[in-house]
């Protein structure tokens, strides 16, 4: 312990520089930029330390064109011994820069006053993927005679749903003979994130009649309609929601209930424009349409989640004889939960306690990320997120990940590889 430690330690000015180099490659997100860029510096990184690197194009997934090619890469560090495989992963994709930045959002700038790397991607999770990259590095110098493997992941498109990355792995069989997942998303060092709820996405649209402004008797308006749908959901639905609480220590608190938000809504004619200097046409809105982000828990069933919103259209139309509608689904998760006693769990709240001296906390993260794809294609239940970093920094202007923060999680991670890889002989 004592000598890992001070291996992670002493590793203080890599870690700065390995975090500081991948935040200054820009792996935008839409629509994909310099995955193969970062996929080749992390080779170049990891291949000297005795690392096996595999980069796998996500051919055909969406978003993957000539132009913005899904790549990942997959590092391998096999050990002496036969035993098991732990799996670090991290997506390398970052979302864009949006306003408010005080500092240059690919400068990577170290402020040593605070401690702290600045950036797009430093929190989530660029920091996190060098932290995991530092632990697994001085965990095989200081005891090369380890049992199993260790692999180290960095996958595309986590932002946009993880089919380019995580997804497409996990489907090509790349968890096949996996362990234990450690996915270093900001969770806080001290935490451990065993899951995430659930999410239905799905457009529900409005049908009315076409007709002149001024006679709208002669139509039918699918916003009025729509109308009555958002009421209906004010009075029944978001009270049903707020009461249904899980068992899953899901946070903020908040999001311990269902919860449905409202993502847009469109109706009538189309926004023509701020170049558009012409009035609007009076016309009855024939189409409304709205796009509805549902988050699920573990107690609830998602056929029945959609039953939910097929009884209360049903309800709306019982009042309103020509009310028509359509609902499409978008997209959907099912909840993911590692059990507490899982191997990995158990290891890293031993680690954390140790590194720490603080008893780890056990979250649930109130959105998704790639473990619903190494929990249901890859079928592994051993699966947390674990990393330095606070949450609500992520997608913020001027965001930041902490040095101690990143060293304190590091050596979490190379004493979860000592006790899984050395223990068991
Ligand atoms: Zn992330």
């Amino acid at each position: 312990m004592d000598m890992l430690s001070d291996a992670i330690l002493s590793r203080r000015d890599d870690l700065i520089r390995l975090t500081q180099d991948l935040i200054r490659i820009p792996t935008l997100n839409p629509p994909g930029q310099h995955y193969r860029d970062i996929c080749e510096y992390l080779e170049a990184q990891l291949t000297p330390k005795g690392f096996e690197c595999e980069l796998v194009r996500a051919t055909g997934t969406p978003g993957d064109s000539q132009k913005y090619p899904r790549w990942n890469l997959i590092a391998r560090r096999q050990g002496e011994r036969p035993g098991e495989c732990v799996h670090f992963n991290s997506h390398h994709d970052v979302v864009e820069v949006g306003n408010g930045w005080t500092r240059d959002p690919f400068g990577a700038e170290y402020d040593a006053e605070e401690d702290r790397i600045y950036g797009r991607g430093s929190c989530d999770m660029k920091g996190g993927l060098a932290a995991s990259i530092i632990a697994a590095e001085a965990f095989v110098e200081t005891c090369p005679d380890f049992a199993g493997s260790i692999e180290i992941s960095a996958t595309a498109d986590e932002e946009t749903g993880g089919y380019g990355g995580v997804a497409f792995l996990a489907e090509q069989g790349y968890y096949a003979d996996v362990q234990h997942v450690i996915i270093p998303e900001p969770l806080h060092k001290d935490r451990i994130c065993l899951g995430h709820r659930g999410v239905w996405w799905a457009e529900i649209e409005t049908h009315g009649r076409i007709a002149h402004g001024s006679m709208p008797f002669l139509g039918d308006s699918a916003i009025r309609h729509m109308g009555a749908v958002l009421a209906e959901m004010e009075e029944t639905l978001w009270p049903l929601l707020a009461g249904k609480r899980t068992e899953m220590p899901v946070i903020p608190d908040g999001a311990r209930s269902s919860t449905l938000n409202i993502n847009s809504i469109h109706g009538g004619e189309p926004d023509l424009g701020p170049d558009f200097t012409g009035l609007p046409a009076p016309c009855v809105p024939d189409r409304c349409r709205i796009t509805i982000d549902r988050r699920f828990l573990i107690e609830e069933d998602l056929a029945e989640v959609k039953r939910e919103i097929t009884a209360l259209m049903e309800r709306v139309r019982a009042r309103r004889p020509t009310f028509r509608y359509e609902i499409r689904d978008l997209f959907e998760v099912i909840p993911s939960m590692t059990e507490r006693d899982a191997p990995v769990v158990r290891t890293t709240a031993a680690a954390i306690e140790r590194v720490l001296g603080i008893q780890a906390g056990y979250v649930v993260s109130p959105g998704t990320y790639d473990q619903k794809h190494i929990d249901r294609i890859g079928k592994l239940h051993n699966c947390i997120a674990y990393g330095p970093g606070v949450l609500e920094m992520a997608h913020q202007p001027d965001e930041w990940i902490g040095v101690e923060d990143m060293l304190d999680s590091s050596r979490v991670m190379g004493l979860v590889l000592t006790d899984l890889l050395t223990v068991k002989q």
